[in-house]
């Protein structure tokens, strides 16, 4: 079961990850947007994890509300209000105990916020594909009864491959669809920062 402390050490290593590959991350958003992809990022996990130790959480859906309300208020742009939508639905879907399908149920109940709030659907380049293919995989997985360790790997692999598939794809949303067609060719930004946070997941315990 995931419990309070894996949501914490996940949160912890996204802002490890984030860190390791901020410059790769606001390089794709010089690419096909305005360059602060990183920044963002960054900012929005550092005042996460300041949030998370000025103040400990007793829950899985705390640590997500807590890190909802950061990025809501601190990382600004596109993203912020998206993944601060996506990690709200997911506090809200985080009742324990959390087993593989109730894990699945907050992924999928993440992408439904991020949904509501951008309105974009797969295809479009947006970090919408990377979590609908995440999704897919992770559904995948869970058909053959598979445990937490089997899901978790599947929805990273899947994230990934949703964001190789976004490099190929013309943005209709978001700051790189003012690019039309010369936005093919590039990694969606937020594609490629989704997939850290889902890569984070591995090795969290
Ligand atoms: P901004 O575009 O305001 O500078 P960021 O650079 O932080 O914000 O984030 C850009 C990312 O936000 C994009 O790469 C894309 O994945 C995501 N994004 C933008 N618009 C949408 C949308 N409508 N739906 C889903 N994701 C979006
Ligand atoms: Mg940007």
């Amino acid at each position: 079961m995931l419990d309070t402390q894996w949501f914490i050490q996940w949160v912890t290593r996204s802002h490890a990850l984030i860190h390791e590959h901020r410059e790769e991350l606001t390089e794709l958003d010089r690419q096909i947007g305005d360059a602060d992809h990183g920044e963002n990022m960054c900012r929005g996990y550092d005042a996460a994890l300041q949030a998370l130790h000025e103040q400990e959480p007793t829950s899985p859906a705390e640590v997500c509300k807590t890190l909802a309300k950061i990025m809501i208020s601190t990382v600004g742009g596109a993203s912020g209000p998206l993944y601060g939508t996506a990690f709200l639905r997911m506090s809200k879907a985080a009742t324990e105990p959390i087993d593989a399908p109730t894990f699945l149920a907050c992924i999928k109940a993440g992408l439904t916020g991020i949904q509501d709030r951008g309105k974009a659907t797969t295809g479009e380049k947006t970090m919408v594909d990377a979590w609908s293919t995440a999704i897919e995989y992770g559904e995948e997985e869970l058909a053959k009864n598979s445990d937490l360790p089997a899901l978790i790997s599947a929805l990273t692999r899947g994230a990934q491959a949703g964001a190789q598939a976004s490099i190929a794809m013309h943005a209709t949303k978001g700051r790189a669809s003012y690019l039309g067609e010369r936005s093919q060719g590039v990694m969606d930004p937020g594609c490629a920062s989704t997939a850290y946070i889902f890569e984070a997941m591995e090795n969290a315990q």
